[in-house]
């Protein structure tokens, strides 16, 4: 969706691609009922991501269906809830990869817990972390990061972080190295003038700040890698 199709290479993900717009989306949500259940929470891990761009009424119904569809409930499926959840992502992500066209960059806030997200997958070496998962984590550190900056509010950070635990999402500590993740981070590719670039959010959307200090990128990283609730200093 949004146009890009892309390979993953050693080196990352999605570092080999090309951008090419769909004409229709076309989504069967009863297929959902057929996912693992790991899978089903999994991609809950996005949804909270889309919600958190700046849509309030995704986050309502994340709050009130999400749980009970990770737990393989097929009521939010009859109801509609899904449906709306994954109707309500895919225009977030038409309007965004529209106004991406005029305004450079913009696609870049879908961006939103994948720089952390996509450092843990690497470090998992793209296997023993799904990637909704590992934006779930990144999610969190994201949060982490915006409260250290003073640019969400603590109930905001904890709205979604409790929504996070009720779904099951980034619960645990990874098991991946602090040091394997910042490496990965330091390689991604989204970087503006050797700095990462950082979708972070706000209370009600989300800012990109390419200012963001090292201790603030290590409490992210500390939060999303849950290593103050393993014990760890
Ligand atoms: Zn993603």
């Amino acid at each position: 969706m949004g146009g890009k199709t892309a390979v993953d290479i050693p080196e990352g993900k999605n570092l080999v691609g090309a951008f090419h717009q769909p004409a229709a989306f076309i989504a069967d949500v009863s297929f959902n009922a057929t996912l693992p259940a790991r899978q089903r929470r999994a991609a809950l891990g996005e949804v909270v991501k889309m919600a958190v761009l700046g849509d309030e009424r995704l986050l309502e119904l994340v709050e009130e269906e999400g749980a009970a569809f990770a737990r393989g409930d097929s009521r939010p499926i009859e109801s509609g809830a899904v449906a709306e959840m994954v109707e309500r992502c895919v225009w977030a992500k038409v309007e965004v990869v529209t106004a991406d066209a005029r305004e450079a960059n913009l696609r870049m806030i879908l961006n939103l817990g994948h720089t952390i997200g996509h450092g843990i997958e690497a470090a998992a070496g793209y296997k023993a972390i799904l990637h909704g998962e590992a934006v779930a984590y990144g999610l969190r550190g994201a949060f982490a990061i915006a409260r250290a900056l003073g640019i969400t509010t603590a109930d905001r950070a904890q709205r979604v972080n409790t929504l996070l635990d009720r779904l099951g999402l980034a619960v645990a500590r990874p098991q991946v190295s602090l040091d394997s993740v910042g490496q990965h981070m330091a390689t991604d590719k989204k970087h503006s003038f050797g700095r990462l670039s950082w979708v972070l959010p706000t209370e009600t959307g989300v800012v990109i700040r390419s200012d963001v200090p090292p201790e603030a990128v290590a409490q992210g990283l500390a939060a999303a890698l849950r290593m103050a609730e393993a014990g760890v200093r």
